[in-house]
């Protein structure tokens, strides 16, 4: 490639939101054939907020988001911040946690006020030998909607779930039908369930789904892909995205999202909306023909 090329189409992108930190993303972007987009804060605004606080008999709705919202405040996961957030909104006081301890992709656990507390997902459930089998129905029911659900563990009981809702960004849906007209086949990967995961792809236009992956996941399965002689990008914006950029042929980065996402990432897109990809795309193709 001549640098002039690259340049132009450099500064081209910082004036369009697009910073292009090297010139092989550029080059290789042109023969990407397939897009993995991460769900939470890539798709959906990523500022989830609690919309429902579902006590099993026994329990009481406000005992059981104080104690969740508690051990959230040593999370720093978005999901921790909207239960914090929905539990002062209430004016639940929150306690002191003990023993915080974070499972990635899964949920956390601890200890508040003497009761041993966890909240998470279904896999964090089933490690501590639980089951939340009496919950499915009640769960679903959140997840058609969107809503990630979590379960919630007290003194080794299952005792309630806590659904939060994060809305698709506005500019998604018109930024996805542009990038399959681009001819994209364009994949969703989330940790979230794969109901959940369903019901925010079935109003995109999403080609495939790959739900409740582990942080790993997503750089493994980007990986399969390209042993199967696919091009691909990947576009996500948090800290368990880092992998799966720096594994794909084009990282993408949300200027919104985290700063080790920015770093393992090709492109950033500055205002961290997915219409970002389609310029890139034409950036992209434009310094190609160029070179050639
Ligand atoms: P994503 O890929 O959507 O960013 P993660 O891999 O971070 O998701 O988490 C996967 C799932 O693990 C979440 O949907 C949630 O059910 C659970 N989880 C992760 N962190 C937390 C937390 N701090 N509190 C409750 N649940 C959590
Ligand atoms: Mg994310």
């Amino acid at each position: 490639a001549t640098p002039m090329s690259i340049m132009t189409a450099t500064g081209r992108g910082a004036q369009v939101g697009v910073l292009i930190k090297n010139a092989e993303a550029l080059e290789r972007f042109e023969k990407v054939d397939t897009l993995i987009v991460d769900k939470t804060g890539t798709l959906t605004e990523g500022k989830p907020k609690l919309v429902a606080v579902l006590p099993e008999a026994g329990h009481e709705e406000n005992e059981v988001l104080s104690l969740a919202a508690s051990l959230e405040r040593g999370s720093e996961h978005p999901l921790a911040e909207a239960i914090v957030r929905g539990a002062e909104e209430r004016g639940i006081t929150l306690q002191e946690a003990e023993d915080f301890e974070a499972v990635t992709g899964k949920g956390v656990k601890g200890t508040v006020k003497g009761q041993s507390v966890a909240l998470g997902n279904l896999a964090l459930i089933r490690d501590l030998g639980l089951e939340a089998e009496a919950l499915t129905q009640k769960a679903n029911t959140r997840r058609d909607q969107g809503e990630t659900v979590m379960f919630i563990v007290l003194d080794g009981e299952v005792a309630g779930l806590v659904s939060v809702a994060d809305p698709v960004k506005e500019t998604t849906p018109a930024a996805l039908k542009a990038l399959h007209k681009l001819g994209f086949r364009i994949i969703m990967a989330t940790g979230d369930n794969q109901r959940t995961a369903q019901a925010v792809a079935a109003k995109l236009g999403i080609d495939e789904i790959r739900a409740d992956v582990l942080p790993e996941d997503k750089a493994r399965i980007i990986k399969e892909l390209q042993q199967q002689g696919r091009k691909v990008a990947m576009a996500g914006d948090g800290v368990n995205d880092a992998p799966a950029l720096a594994q794909a042929d084009v990282g993408i980065a949300m200027g919104t999202g985290a700063d080790v996402a920015i770093e393992s990432a090709g492109f950033t897109l500055v205002k961290g909306n997915l219409d970002g990809i389609v310029r890139a795309r034409r950036l992209s193709h434009a310094t190609m023909k160029n070179i050639r």
